[in-house]
């Protein structure tokens, strides 16, 4: 569970989810078909953040459920999570038009709104940020992905009132364009990355936070 989630944050959750369905506040909405605010479990314990919805997610209404989603599923299924043990959301609700990255004005308005409030009701141990999108928002970095993965980070709301640990790894989108499985490529990085995440969520203490990468041993494949 979410550390302060419960019964009450669930049900502000939900009523949050409502009011963002109605959202126009920036100009991705008039160009897409709806809000696609989250999936999951509300007192899930990992928070998994992408970076906005794609053409399936945009007709069906959930978050990562095009090959790319399916791909998530199976590595959050290698260390045995499923849908029920986590939340997915993203980083803008909207679909960008053409899949294209959010502007800086969409993200920034989105995320105030919407990922950020979501975030302090959540609590969760562990934030899952997918691809170079959420992770600079998040760590409010220029860095790309490839520096960042694999190695743990603070993620603290603008408040202070709320910290919490975030893992950077590569997106599934990235992980289909470079399907290869040999060892120190993508996929096996990404095996590796998601391991020391379920060993956070386990209670391991995150090591080298900002620092150096966590090597939690044998590789396998998605
Ligand atoms: S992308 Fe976010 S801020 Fe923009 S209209 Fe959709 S929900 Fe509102």
């Amino acid at each position: 569970m979410g550390v302060n989630t419960g019964r009450d944050g669930a049900a502000q959750l939900a009523a949050l989810a409502l009011q963002n369905r109605a959202c126009h506040a920036c100009d991705l909405r008039p160009g897409c078909t709806q809000v696609v605010v989250s999936d999951g479990n509300p007192e899930a314990r990992l928070v998994i953040v992408g970076e906005g919805p794609g053409g399936d997610e945009d007709r069906t209404g959930r978050p990562f459920v095009g090959r790319g989603g399916q791909l998530l599923d199976r590595i959050l299924g290698a260390v045995q999570l499923g849908r029920q043990d986590v939340y997915i959301t993203n980083i803008v609700k909207c679909r960008p038009p053409g899949n294209r990255t959010p502007l800086p004005l969409e993200t920034e308005t989105c995320t105030e709104l919407w990922l950020e409030p979501q975030l302090a009701l959540l609590r969760p141990r562990v934030i899952l940020a997918l691809g170079n999108t959420p992770t600079q928002y998040l760590l409010q970095t220029k860095l790309g992905i490839t520096r960042l993965r694999g190695v743990w980070h603070h993620y603290g709301q603008r408040d202070q009132l709320y910290s919490t640990y975030l893992m950077p790894m590569f997106h599934p989108a990235y992980l289909l364009r470079n399907d290869t499985r040999a060892p120190g490529g993508p996929k096996s990085l990404t095996w590796k990355d998601i391991q020391e995440v379920r060993a956070v969520l386990d209670g391991k203490m995150p090591e080298g936070l900002g620092g150096e990468r966590p090597d939690p041993g044998q590789e396998t494949l998605f």
